[in-house]
Formats: structure tokens, sequence, C-alpha cells
């Protein structure tokens, strides 16, 4: 990874506050009632709407370079497991809550190296 930006492509752009669409709030992957969210006029993305902010995708790489130092995975899987969250787009905070971006970088490194959730977590 050199920086360069992940998947998505979308140049994000919000609708006027009179086009807000009312949507279920979410936090930590519960409804909390309906608030007005924001979308995108471009792609239809619907904006985040969650008091936790998205990480940069750097946090994600560093964690993901501890837990290899510390439970034995090859590069091979490091790679696979990059390539699946660039898929999943988990650089694009526009849409992603924090608790989203956990949930993808967690499935991602189950798949590619069968290391239980309770032990990745560990280092989130
Ligand atoms: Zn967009």
């Amino acid at each position: 990874m050199r920086g360069e930006r992940l998947i998505s492509g979308c140049e994000h752009v919000s609708c006027g506050d009179k086009e807000k669409v009312w949507l279920p709030y979410v936090f930590r992957g519960r409804e909390r009632g309906l608030r007005p969210h924001a979308y995108c006029v471009k792609c239809g993305l619907v904006k985040r709407f969650s008091g936790e902010k998205p990480r940069d995708t750097g946090y994600y790489l560093n964690v993901l370079g501890l837990l290899a130092g510390e439970q034995r995975v090859t590069k091979v899987q490091i790679r696979l497991i990059v390539q699946a969250l660039e898929r999943a787009g988990i650089d694009d905070s526009y849409g992603l809550d924090r608790y989203q971006q956990e949930r993808l970088f967690i499935d991602a490194v189950v798949r590619y190296t069968g290391i239980p959730e309770e032990s990745i977590r560990k280092y989130l």
C-alpha cells in the first residue's frame, strides 16, 4: 500500500438539508430510531450517521502488521486480506463508520487466517 486511494472512486457530494432522507440511525450495529441522513447525489451512497468516526486505512494496516507479527500470518495471507479490504472499500469514510470498518477487517482476517474473532478484537 503506497497511500493511493483505494476503491470507491466517487468524490461524494452530499445532498442539501431539504433532500435528506429519514433512515435508521445505527450505533455499534444497533438501530437507535430514525434520523435525517444526507446521501451522495452522484452515487446514492448514504452518509454515515453515527457517533463513531471511521479510522484511516493505515490504522488497520498497522493492526494487521502487529497481528501478523504475533499470530503467524504469512505474507500471502496478508496480501489477500489487504485485497479484500480494498475491494470492500474500507477507506470510504463517507459511508462507513468505525463499527462497519471493524466488521470488514475482522471478517477478512478470520476468512484468510482462521484466527478467532476474540483474538483479533484485542488489537483493535
Ligand atoms: Zn458518491
